[in-house]
């Protein structure tokens, strides 16, 4: 058990470099101009959207981005966890936020990195963006009988490093459940992916999806497991935890994402190939917040809190 854990850590440590060197690589080549972040006081003082806040983040460096998230949760007042580790694989900081009180617990995630040389506007500032917009709605609406934990992750872009971490020490047996946020800030529609069978959680996340308006098959699809691409909610899935990648996608390019992401060939050529919105900026240095869309953002938002309230 320990040998197949550490050979499925192995695996994922080389995907993770080979998807940073990738990166490194292409993007150098890359000649789209850079655009300077704004000074963060200026974002922390300014408005709180998801598009505002994924200022934070967005063209900054991995250090920055990490210290941009503690800086913006201390400046808030909100109590927050720090779960540094220093790994074979890396050194990180994941930051984790609790609301509400209660036994049970949604684990939402958001990862704060980005791969070499991308801005990281839509993976994945954009989710953290979501989730710290969505602390400011909880905060004044609590559900009384579920804890909603925000986890900010450090290192996704190097096979899921700290959320493997956090699982490492995490109290596995209350989690009611896991969505990882990859991907929120473009298109009209949520897939809920990575999802191998029918749990309880996903009936609740599907009933939330319902609930708020969406429409199996049109505005929101429950897409099986991904070959080429993952997110942190892998490291719970392999623990046993229900735990599902959420995004949003352009209705519009269903069937041409459905080929790309399905072919593995395709998907591990994307470098080279043409790719469907959204990831023709996907890990490139097109990957800025002038792509982003509000709509994309208020319907990422609108279904968590669907499904929160719904779990809860
Ligand atoms: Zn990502």
């Amino acid at each position: 058990m320990r040998r197949s854990a550490s050979l499925h850590d192995a695996a994922l440590y080389l995907r993770g470099q080979i998807n940073t060197r990738l990166s490194r690589v292409f993007n150098a080549w890359d000649r789209t101009p850079r655009a300077v972040p704004p000074p963060l006081a200026a974002v922390i003082a300014g408005e709180r959207s998801p598009l505002a806040l994924s200022r934070l983040l967005e063209g900054r460096s991995n250090p920055e981005r990490e210290a941009a998230v503690a800086r913006y949760l201390g400046a808030r007042g909100v109590a927050f966890a720090r779960h540094a580790f220093m790994s074979s694989e890396g050194p990180g900081e994941n930051f984790s936020v609790d609301l509400g009180s209660g036994n049970r617990v949604l684990l939402l995630i958001a990862h704060h990195d980005a791969v070499p040389g991308s801005p990281g506007a839509n993976d994945n500032a954009a989710a953290v963006g979501v989730l710290l917009t969505l602390l400011e709605r909880l905060s004044t609406s609590l559900p009384p009988t579920l804890r909603v934990r925000l986890l900010f992750t450090a290192a996704e872009e190097r096979g899921y490093l700290g959320a493997r971490q956090y699982v490492r020490e995490a109290n596995l047996a209350e989690l009611a459940g896991v969505l990882s946020l990859e991907l929120c800030g473009i298109g009209d529609s949520v897939a809920v992916w990575d999802v191998a069978d029918e749990t309880p959680f996903l009936g609740r996340v599907r009933a939330a999806l319902e609930g708020c308006g969406l429409r199996r098959d049109e505005s929101y699809n429950i897409v099986g497991r991904i070959p080429m691409f993952g997110s942190d909610h892998r490291a719970f899935a392999a623990a046993g935890v229900p735990a599902y990648g959420l995004t949003l996608v352009p209705a519009a390019q269903a069937e041409a994402l459905r080929l790309f992401i399905f072919s593995p060939m395709r998907s591990a050529l994307r470098y080279l190939v043409r790719r469907p919105v959204p990831f023709d900026t996907y890990h490139t240095a097109r990957d800025s917040g002038s792509t982003l869309e509000p709509a994309a953002l208020a319907v990422a938002l609108r279904a968590l809190e669907a499904v929160v309230a719904e779990v809860a």
